[in-house]
């Protein structure tokens, strides 16, 4: 979803972080031609930026809705635990609402609502599974650690 940058800030890795209107946050690093943007480090020119707009991958995710409350914990998977059903497609059954949390690496994360829409998750940005969605779940690259909480209403 576009959201328009409101300001920036450095995070712990001194990276800068373009401020969004929706609250979530969008790491800038100028890393052409993926990401333009030699002028993340003059205060001038980021100035300039502010009000420009940014593609926000968070906002596409859904959201929990209020007044669910944990219902079980899977345990840790990494690449070689994790059940083979959820890189096939998986729903979560039962009504229930499922969280997915990465703990360490990059996950590829798909939901195949219409239109499908696809994420890569880290400690930072978790998965949300509605009920009777189908999902896929795939570690994207290296050591990954994930893990499922469940909810219910
Ligand atoms: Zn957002």
């Amino acid at each position: 979803m576009k959201r328009a940058i409101t300001g920036f800030h450095l995070d712990r890795f001194q990276e800068w972080v373009a401020d969004l209107e929706c609250g979530h946050g969008v790491t800038m690093k100028h890393n052409p031609p993926y990401q333009n943007c030699s002028w993340i480090g003059s205060a001038v020119k980021r100035k300039g930026h502010v009000g420009d707009v940014q593609e926000c991958v968070a906002c596409d995710m859904p959201v929990l809705p209020d007044k669910l409350h944990l219902a079980e914990i899977s345990p840790l998977y990494n690449r070689d635990t994790m059940p083979e059903q959820f890189s096939l497609g998986y729903i979560v059954e039962g009504g229930l609402w499922a969280k997915l949390v990465v703990k360490k690496g990059l996950l590829q994360f798909l939901i195949h609502s219409d239109p499908a829409v696809g994420f890569v998750l880290d400690e930072y940005l978790y998965g949300v599974m509605a009920p009777s969605v189908v999902h896929e779940i795939k570690p994207a690259m290296g050591d990954v650690e994930f893990y499922l909480e469940f909810y219910q209403a």
